[in-house]
């Protein structure tokens, strides 16, 4: 019987075979677990019909198990040294494509349409590298691509800050970018026993469901993301505080009162205890006096 590419023995032989060594600055843990493996891609609700994306395939150990559950694999490895690896492990796998390129410099709209067209529900799978969660996170976000969504390891903390709700410690500005585009939800707690080798922090899997519309309508989207940052700029500080001091209003107080006023909001709120529709009201009343 063939053996998963990520029982312990088989990576171990594979890696020697190659004279493999870790890149600790590319994120390199590898997952040697076949049951979280078999539960990351069930997360992702694929069918034989669906097309995956995988960020960092390492050397196929959940490349393998993405391709048992759809009809076209496409995996970016920025590591050229996996390649050859790569073509040897997923050889039994021809509907497997692999992409020697950084996730974050590739035309990603480019590729699906160039590799996975005609293929209507698509996945984005993967074991993120941490020490690049947030950048690649984003960049599928906001590249308006047509996949249905996201499922991937990420290390618990920056889970924990995607999926946040208001008035609690881990809501920031990043918890309302991602929410904005997606609906987040932590699916799996994953131990450090589960990587090879272990990284230092806990993980954690979480899928993000792209949402069809955003969950507040703004009149500038850049503009709502700075009000946002601003807010949050000093986590202790009042709304009123952290706004006057982080955009050009030192000058308009008065009028700025008048705004909270309006949309009845209290200026000595704490920028984490708004919601996504708040902090939209509040980016919408302030665009005018920015003009
Ligand atoms: N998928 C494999 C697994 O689960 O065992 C490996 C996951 S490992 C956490 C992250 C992988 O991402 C590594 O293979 C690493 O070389 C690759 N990687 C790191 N930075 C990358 C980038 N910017 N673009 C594409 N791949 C990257």
């Amino acid at each position: 019987m063939m053996k998963d590419i990520s029982n312990p023995q088989s990576m171990k032989a594979i890696l020697k075979k190659h004279g493999f060594t870790f890149k600790k600055s590319l994120g390199q843990n590898f997952l040697i677990d076949r049951n979280i493996l078999n539960n990351i891609v069930a997360q992702a609700n694929l069918t034989e019909h669906s097309g995956a994306i995988e960020i960092g395939p390492g050397i196929g150990s959940l490349t393998e198990h993405i391709a048992r559950h759809s009809q076209k694999v496409v995996a970016f490895e920025i590591d050229q040294r996996l390649l050859p690896i790569l073509s040897e492990t997923l050889a039994p796998y021809p509907h497997v494509q692999v992409i020697h390129s950084d996730i974050l410099e590739a035309d990603v709209n480019k590729v699906i349409q160039e590799e996975l067209s005609g293929i209507e529900d698509i996945m984005v799978v993967a074991n993120l590298p941490y020490y690049v969660t947030t950048p690649i996170i984003m960049k599928l976000l906001t590249e308006k691509l047509p996949i249905r969504g996201i499922v991937c390891m990420i290390q618990k903390e920056v889970a924990d800050r995607l999926a946040a709700k208001p008035g609690t410690k881990e809501y920031n500005s990043l918890s309302i970018a991602v929410q904005y585009y997606a609906e987040a939800e932590t699916v799996l707690k994953v131990p450090k026993t589960v990587f090879v080798p272990a990284p230092n922090v806990d993980s954690a899997v979480i899928r993000l469901t792209l949402r069809k519309e955003p969950p507040v309508q703004v009149q500038d989207e850049e503009f709502f993301f700075e009000v946002i940052r601003s807010s949050f700029a000093q986590r202790r500080k009042t709304l009123w505080n952290n706004l006057l001091n982080n955009l050009p209003l030192k000058e308009k107080r008065e009028e700025l009162e008048k705004v909270f006023q309006a949309i009845e909001i209290d200026p000595k709120r704490r920028g984490e205890t708004l919601t996504i529709q708040e902090f939209g009201k509040l980016a919408d009343a302030l665009a005018p006096l920015l003009k």
